[in-house]
């Protein structure tokens, strides 16, 4: 336990004897549910009737399927002796708990429904069974009628809407007055300061103040699956239109966003909708300033595609002062001879090309016509004076790890069987069309291949040869390029020559077999051919490069934690590695790596790729590859790399109302100094930074905060453009407005990512304490301005920041940040991951979605009536949850495991893997996906699978099994149980107890008389 931050200095939670009180309120639970168990459950399997009636997609294949009879439920017919999870240790005999409602009880739920958790009034206690029965989220009137493909109204003055009222019952604020609907458990009751230190003192650890006894109900506390689930329902039957609301919907689910003229959050998230006119009104919040970015995310189905627009040689036009691109939020005046720049008020003059008369109300006649003038993202086509080097067809290269490891562990045949199966897609791929020859990449773009072990091998692929012709350069001291033509060809035209070279390299290199990698002068090969262009590298590597110039060592001994020797294991001062990664990035080349450690070993992610992070690349990572089972991911990841939108040679600027500046950036790139452009030598649709705020002046209320990223890149197709994307905020005077538009995921991300760069100068333990006490700092400042006046002893949570303190929680227990041990190759690679992701990513990442499949609805995993996927509702991420005999997905977006109870029915594995799989031992530990059955559950499995590799972020999705008692991947499945307490952190419920206990010290610390301060509202 590494909760050491109590600022009184005594050892709160810092007890490793101490017992969790949650074990045995879990124990109570897990024996209560026995008796759920060994009866089917109401939304069981095994319904009468045709469960087939709304799938008319698998109707056919469901003909000739066997309804298991009633009496063959999933679940053993009776109930089986009771099992403990695994951290708890025996006594079982408490009377008290969850389930019995205790006076206690009675009152929590009293208290619950009184205050009420979104406005309602809770409702009884419930069985968890009861999903449908959760509290409803006011409805957001913001709907599809304004989806009309016209902007509406308050379009047309723009620079103040925010400040207006809204037009509409919109938000979910509307019929609200004050502050938002408050959530909050009773704890302990108010008590002082000097009380709190003697129970620190005098407390034996196993009675912590709040949570003792039951008091809290685990089911109670916010729950980030249900912040989901409902807003997720509740957008598949509406657009999210973007100047109207300004609370976004939660980054973890799926959304149609229509573009007012403010970007959608798909693209710009703010922290605050709502900006406070100083910064002191902000520090009360405690909250950063920041906007999450993702300038090229990926739309969906139902979105305007983003246009592009060309001004010709005079380019976008441009405010002359501070080069803020044209946007919808510039006024134009003098009857549309100057337009005001929005960012600095400088009234510019129009350039004649660009002029047009404006209305009486101020308004360009042909503004409607204009994308640049209506839309928040657009892309502008840009002139000359905006190249580098002639903009031309992105150049990929593929360097391959051809040594001993490679070859011997299937990476190296997996590898070049992915990059023909993304370059040309094969015969088992239901998507493509038999015998499609058609490329995946844009036209015109061309392929490289150079293969390398303690020498670098080029190919020539020049199209009339049919067989290439490899020319070695041995020369690993001062690599050059041993060939000037036939290196890069149309992957079309030279189909024959790269697919016989791919399908050959695996046997040439199996008699090779050198064992060490040269790997840094492999590079700097590769760089020198693509210097004059620009590029992409896709790069193998399956063992540490022990071999020439930039030959790298086992650093990582396993030794001190927490200790400077430690952190420098996440960085690197090699001199060479470094200078490539510059050199990369000037010549506007950027890399992926695939990394496997095929024996689990050391690959110094921290040196290798340092030159991944800095050019905007990435890296796809496989600690304990294994083949088969992870050739099917590498597979979808390569072909995800070659396919996603990518550009290249990219600079990237944000800029920002006056009385703002910009403070800093988190993110994989380069910046050369403060102030400096970003430099990208490859970015993808992946790819998120944050962009932090500081004020330079006091902003004015009347006015609203504008914000604007640029992003100049060439596109893979060989278009330099410009893509801006633009924010508005209110600005309000005091914070109580910033409270209320708060973004939960936005201020998670900026947080998440401003940690990561904390590692340079900082151990892992006191970037947890600095963690917590964010959070504390966070809710505490709620409490004192502006939660309103509530008893001392609750807990009051901001509404539109419910889930927070739990994300932080899965923060502090991720890979990156977890205390205990952890290699240093796993957490460097990690916190890159947090550095780059996007908002939806990293929901994913710090709470999984876990569904139950064993008691699932007929009607889930197929459309509803009106064509949506019908998606069960998730599960806490907690062992509580699971019941005897449960089947379960569990996917936090890197991986996604299906966890099987000891004691699941055969006739479940059955109809999951098929006739004669009716034992869990006899599936195969290695699948990667489900074998496609005609059974009314593998198509619904299959088709929630689906789902969710539709919402998720760079990587695959391919299904590991974690059989009870069985697989190893039983760990990953404890590991992500973020309510439990595990990965060396308390649980959910004794970690909002332990935050609680430090918030009410601040509060009587700030405020004596408590109350006073809090009525600001
Ligand atoms: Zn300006």
């Amino acid at each position: 336990m590494d909760f050491s931050l109590n600022p009184l200095g005594a050892s709160a939670m810092g007890n490793t004897a101490w017992e969790d009180p949650n074990d045995r309120v879990r124990r109570q639970k897990k024996a209560s549910q026995l008796s759920h168990a060994a009866t089917p459950g109401p939304g069981g399997y095994q319904q009468q009737g045709s469960p087939y009636g709304s799938a008319a997609a698998f109707q056919a294949n469901a003909q000739g399927y066997n309804v298991p009879s009633q009496d063959q439920g999933y679940f053993p017919p009776v109930a089986a002796p009771v099992v403990q999870p695994a951290s708890t240790s025996a006594s079982t005999s408490q009377s008290y708990g969850y389930g019995q409602e205790s006076g206690n009880m009675a009152g929590l739920t009293a208290s619950f429904g009184e205050m009420g958790m979104d406005g309602h009034a809770a409702p009884a206690p419930r069985r968890k069974k009861d999903r449908h029965a959760y509290h409803q989220i006011e409805a957001p009137a913001g709907s599809s009628q304004t989806f009309n493909g016209m902007p509406q109204g308050p379009m047309g003055t723009p620079s103040q809407f925010l400040n207006q009222p809204l037009p509409s019952p919109a938000g979910p604020y509307a019929n609200q007055q004050v502050t938002p609907a408050m959530s909050q458990f009773p704890a302990q009751a108010g008590t002082s300061m000097q009380q709190h230190q003697q129970q620190r003192s005098q407390q034996p650890m196993g009675a912590p103040a709040s949570s003792a006894q039951g008091r809290v109900d685990p089911e109670q506390i916010p729950s980030i699956p249900r912040s989901r689930d409902i807003p997720a329902d509740f957008y598949l039957d509406h657009v999210y239109p973007t100047m109207e609301q300004h609370l976004p919907p939660p980054a973890a689910i799926p959304f149609v966003a229509f573009d007012q003229g403010n970007a959608s959050p798909k693209y710009a998230r703010l922290t605050l909708n709502s900006i406070p006119t100083t910064s002191d009104a902000l520090a009360t919040t405690a909250l950063p300033l920041g906007l999450v970015l993702q300038p090229l995310a990926r739309q969906q189905e139902g979105e305007q595609p983003i246009p592009v627009l060309d001004f010709g040689d005079i380019g976008p036009p441009r405010c002359r002062r501070c080069r803020t691109y044209i946007n919808p939020f510039m006024t134009f005046q003098n009857g549309g001879n100057k337009f005001v720049c929005n960012m600095c008020t400088f009234p510019n003059d129009v350039p004649s090309e660009y002029f047009a008369p404006t209305d009486p109300s101020g308004v360009r006649v042909d503004r409607l016509q204009r994308p640049e003038l209506t839309l928040g993202t657009v892309e502008f086509m840009v002139p000359k004076e905006y190249w580098a080097k002639p903009p031309m067809p992105l150049r990929w290269l593929f360097l391959i790890d051809v040594t001993q490891e490679a070859s011997s562990r299937g990476f190296l045949e997996g590898f070049c069987d992915g990059i023909l199966n993304a370059l040309y897609g094969s015969g088992d791929d239901q998507s493509e069309e038999p015998g499609s020859t058609t490329s995946r990449i844009p036209t015109g773009c061309k392929v490289g291949i150079v293969t390398y072990d303690q020498e670098v091998h080029f190919y020539n692929l020049a199209s009339g040869m049919e067989h290439a012709q490899m020319i070695v350069m041995p020369d690993i001291e001062d690599p050059f390029v041993p060939l000037s033509e036939g290196l890069f060809v149309d992957p079309e035209k030279a189909k024959t020559s790269i697919t016989s070279l791919l399908t050959q390299i695996p046997s040439m290199f199996s008699r090779v077999k050198k064992p060490e990698p040269a790997l840094l002068p492999a590079l700097n090969a590769v760089l020198g051919a693509l210097a004059e262009t620009g590029g992409k590298i896709v790069c193998s590597l399956s063992t540490l490069p022990t071999w020439g110039p930039g030959r790298l060592f086992m650093r990582d001994k396993n030794e001190a934690r927490d200790t400077d020797a430690e952190r420098r294991l996440f960085t690197t001062e090699h001199p060479g590695w470094r200078k490539t990664g510059a050199k990369m990035v000037e010549a506007g080349v950027g890399i992926d790596f695939f990394m496997a450690a095929p024996s689990g070993g050391y690959l110094d992610i921290a040196t290798v790729g340092h030159v991944s992070a800095i050019s905007g690349g990435e890296i796809f990572y496989y600690p304990n590859f294994h083949s088969p089972r992870d050739l099917l991911r590498m597979s979808k990841e390569i072909k995800h790399t070659i396919t996603r939108e990518t550009g290249y040679q990219a600079l990237m600027k944000v800029r920002c109302s006056n009385g703002l500046q910009v403070s800093g950036y988190h993110g994989n790139f380069t910046q050369h100094t403060f102030g400096a452009d970003l430099e990208y030598g490859v970015i993808d649709a992946d790819k998120a930074l944050g962009v932090m705020f500081s004020y330079d002046g006091k902003l004015d209320p009347k006015l609203d905060a504008h914000f604007q990223s640029a992003l100049l890149y060439t596109t893979a197709s060989g278009e330099r453009r410009v893509r801006c994307t633009n924010v508005v905020a209110s600005v309000s005077e005091g914070a109580l407005e910033a409270m209320k538009f708060v973004d939960q995921d936005a201020v998670v991300s900026i947080i998440a990512k401003e940690a990561t760069a904390r590692i340079t100068e900082k151990t892992l333990k006191d970037i947890r304490n600095a963690l917590t006490e964010k959070t504390v700092d966070v809710l505490a400042g709620y409490r004192k301005n502006f939660s309103g006046s509530h008893p001392p002893g609750q807990l009051v949570l901001p509404e539109n920041l419910k889930e927070f303190s739990m994300y932080i929680l899965g923060l502090v227990k991720s890979r990156a940040f977890r205390g205990g041990r952890e290699p240093s190759d796993r957490r460097v690679h990690d916190m890159r991951l947090i550095r780059a992701m996007g908002p939806m990513e990293l929901s994913l990442y710090l709470y999984p979605r876990i569904y139950s499949i064993h008691n699932l609805d007929e009607r889930d995993g197929f459309a509803n009536e009106n064509g949506h996927l019908r998606m069960p509702h998730a599960l806490r991420a907690s062992f509580s949850q699971i019941e005897e005999g449960g089947v379960y997905v569990v996917d936090n977006g890197q991986i996604c495991l299906l966890w099987l109870h000891a004691q699941v029915s055969p006739n479940l594995l059955q109809d999951l893997f098929g006739e004669g799989f009716d034992d869990l031992k006899k599936l195969d530990p290695f699948s990667a996906s489900l074998p496609v059955l005609e059974t009314h559950l593998s198509a619904q499995v299959r088709n929630i699978l689906q789902y969710l590799e539709t919402t998720r972020g760079s990587k695959a999705l391919t299904i590991q099994l974690a059989r009870q008692g069985l697989d190893g991947a039983e760990f990953e499945f404890a590991r992500l149980l973020y309510e439990d307490r595990n990965n060396e952190a308390q649980s959910y419920v004794d970690w909002l107890v332990h935050v609680h206990r430090h918030i009410q010290l601040e509060v009587s610390y700030d405020i004596p008389q408590f109350g006073g301060k809090a009525m600001a509202n």
